[in-house]
């Protein structure tokens, strides 16, 4: 499921809004600052962001990245390779267009932690993992000590996505 590519989302249906319920919930239970759809099951490009400077937890639906720019690299978690973290680099702010869930168009700049954010849970809706962007050596790294050593079991999950 991780390694597919979603869906598009077709229609904002009831259903659709109840699974953007159960995203919320689960993205705070996990203490995560972001969500995709990919994560929970369900192949839809779909995802969801909360801790936005005290602004509601959103979701944006078919979501693509029209502008980029600047590069940063930051430390990155993701909750569905619990306890790996490494550094990556991104773009320091993108440009996100997608529809909300009330159906309405929406475009939206991120800076810093929330460009991060778009872009990690974006690739998810591609089907591309935070390791997919490590240099080879780090990445090999990181799968031999998985392989080896499997997932921690009781990993600090603050921070990831
Ligand atoms: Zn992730």
């Amino acid at each position: 499921m991780l390694r597919r590519r979603a869906a598009e989302v077709t229609e904002v249906t009831p259903e659709l809004r109840r699974m953007i319920a159960d995203m919320i919930e689960t993205m705070y239970d996990e203490v995560g600052i972001g969500l995709a759809a990919p994560q929970v099951g369900i192949s839809l490009r779909l995802l969801v962001v909360g801790h936005e400077e005290g602004r509601e937890p959103r979701a944006l639906i078919n979501p693509v990245i029209v502008a980029r720019g600047g590069e940063v690299t930051a430390e990155e978690g993701c909750l569905s390779i619990p306890g790996i973290f490494a550094h990556v680099t991104r773009s320091e702010w993108v440009d996100v267009e997608a529809t909300d869930a009330d159906g309405h168009a929406v475009k939206m700049r991120g800076h810093g932690l929330l460009a991060r954010v778009f872009q990690h849970e974006i690739d998810h809706l591609d089907g591309v993992l935070f390791i997919d962007r490590l240099d080879p050596v780090t990445r090999d790294r990181i799968k031999r000590r998985i392989k080896k050593e499997g997932f921690p079991e009781d990993a600090h999950r603050a921070f990831a996505l």
